[in-house]
């Protein structure tokens, strides 16, 4: 507890010694005397005092001048002053007192005890007043703290977010080019080999877009920008249509497929169908790679309803290699793996089960492993899904070669893209579609052509040099020209942010593409714009 400095005023010496001889034994005071009012001053000055006891009747500056001048001066308006009078106790000099800014008062002859409670009981208060103080100083640095590691936190998310978009974009932009030569090569007239040759690099493409959406995925998850997207389809048909995709991949290693699917599942409900499809792919992909004998027994089972709400289980076990007992906690971390010999044999980065548990709690799920080193492993995920009438939203995909497809007569197609690859691309596909194309590497080049030509279409990249893909939207879509105003654009972005599609809409583009897409995905889209500002096909 800190020591509390307290002044005795009186001009008689020996009221001074008896006062300070009666506040001697009170704990934690220092006890400065003066018989002199202008010396007591300078000492409040100098001196961090808390408490004076003044003496009302002196010579020159009297007690109430004396408590006045120390109320009036900032360093020592906090003075606590307590007068010591003999004088009449009638109300106006109380009254004086305490205008003069007084605490309290003392009367001689002073009663000891009386005067020791009242000191004790000031200092008391002058110690929770300090503590106080300290507590909204620390309170104040706290805040103060928080504050800044709040901004700090902003700052990262949005460098975060940042980083995330470019790397998005850079890392799918050239595999969008190699997955869409692929894609024409396949269409090209090549002997088995070379076919064999393009299969390779076909699923070498495809595996090395699994590992890049990997990353994106947990980014994006841990960034906060993942978006669950709830919508009614039939469960059942997805569940039969996963089955067909992995019995495939299981029979290709000579393993047993079995799907069981509980009757009381019911036939539609209000879910994440993708998010679902990606947690239960992931089991049975990683039960496929584990195992080498066997089967992997997939089951879908309803644990409880009430209402038209389903708890559902979905749970693959398989006969593989299974995991270390001190490993099976571990597996849902991102970058871990079961054992170290693991990457080596099967390879994986670890990240698949880190983004299945994350998605799961998204989805206000749970999921679970259960296993024996050397005999099975288990994985489930527990759920609650809404029953809903039987509406779908989910269209049917028709499967053809993008080369089968509607061609577009007279179609005038501007391309904006700076990858050489993915422009090369682009103008096969499109001219496959029997379109014209003009191909620029910017913005400016775009609105430069667009000057002296009419377009049906536009095609516009998101992130090239000199001018944006957004700027130049910006430039069209405030045009005089209504014809050219109103061409039709598609963004291509490589971005997998859902904002950076949407600001795509804000400025005036009429759909977005993502990258790598499907050339199937569009020409559904051309026909879909086009067609809504009725351009002639
Ligand atoms: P990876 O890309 O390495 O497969 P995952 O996150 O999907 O990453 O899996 C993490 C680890 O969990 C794997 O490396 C493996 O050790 C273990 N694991 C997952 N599923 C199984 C399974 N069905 N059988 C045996 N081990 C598995």
């Amino acid at each position: 507890m800190n020591t509390v400095n307290l002044l005795i005023l009186d001009d008689r010496i020996e009221n001074v010694i008896s006062l300070e001889a009666l506040l001697s034994d009170i704990e934690n005071i220092n006890i400065i005397c003066s018989t002199d009012p202008n010396e007591a001053l300078k000492i409040c000055w100098k001196n961090d005092i808390s408490i004076a006891l003044v003496d009302v009747q002196m010579p020159e500056i009297n007690g109430f001048e004396f408590v006045s001048l120390l109320k009036s001066n900032p360093k020592t308006s906090h003075i606590m002053a307590i007068m010591v009078t003999a004088i009449s106790k009638e109300d106006k000099y109380l009254i004086q007192g305490l205008k003069s800014g007084a605490v309290d008062y003392l009367y001689k002859p002073l009663h000891p005890e009386i005067t020791i409670a009242k000191v004790t009981a000031f200092i008391k208060q002058i110690h929770i007043q300090e503590e106080i103080i300290q507590k909204n100083t620390e309170l104040e640095l706290s805040k103060k703290a928080l504050i800044k590691a709040n901004q700090e936190a902003e700052q990262a998310r949005k460098s975060k977010e940042i980083f995330l978009a470019n790397m998005s974009h850079e890392i799918r932009t050239p595999i969008n080019g190699i997955m869409g030569i692929v894609h024409m090569l396949k269409t090209a007239n090549l002997n088995n080999e070379q076919l064999d040759w393009v299969r390779r690099l076909d699923v070498a493409s495809n595996s090395l877009l699994l590992i890049i959406n990997d990353i994106l995925d947990i980014s994006k998850i841990d960034s906060g920008m993942m978006k669950i997207e709830f919508e009614h389809f039939n469960i059942k048909n997805l569940l039969l249509d996963l089955n067909k995709i992995y019995q495939i991949k299981a029979h290709d290693k000579k393993l047993q497929f079995n799907l069981n699917i509980d009757e009381k599942l019911p036939a539609y409900v209000n879910f994440d169908s993708l998010r679902l499809q990606q947690i239960i792919g992931n089991f049975i992909s990683n039960s496929i790679k584990f195992t080498e004998q066997g089967g992997i027994f997939f089951a879908i089972k309803v644990l409880d309803q009430v209402d038209n709400n389903f708890r559902i289980k979905f749970s693959v076990r398989d006969t593989g290699i299974g995991i270390k007992h001190d490993a099976v906690d571990k597996i849902f971390l991102a970058f871990e793996q079961g054992d170290d010999g693991i990457t080596k044999k099967f390879g994986g980065t670890g990240l698949g089960l880190a983004i299945v548990k994350r998605l799961a709690e998204l989805l206000k799920g749970e999921v679970y492993a259960e296993s024996q080193y050397g005999s099975y492993s288990e994985f489930s995920f527990i759920v609650d899904m809404e029953e809903v009438e039987n509406k779908d939203t989910v269209k049917e995909e028709i499967i053809k070669q993008y080369n089968e497809l509607e061609k577009f007569k007279d179609f005038q197609v501007l391309v904006a893209e700076d990858n050489e690859l993915n422009s090369f691309m682009l103008s096969h596909i499109l001219k496959g579609w029997d379109c014209n194309v003009t191909v620029v590497k910017n913005g400016r080049l775009a609105l430069e052509e667009l000057e002296h030509k009419d377009f049906d279409l536009i095609l516009m990249d998101t992130h090239m040099p000199i001018m944006s893909g957004f700027e130049a939207i910006k430039e069209i879509r405030s045009r005089r020209d209504t014809y050219k105003k109103r061409t039709p654009i598609i963004t291509i972005s490589a971005s997998v942010l859902e904002h950076e599609q949407q600001a795509a809409f804000q400025v005036g583009a009429d759909e977005v593409i993502g990258k790598p897409f499907n050339p199937i995905e569009l020409h559904t889209k051309i026909i879909k714009i086009c067609k809504m500002n009725s351009t002639v096909l």
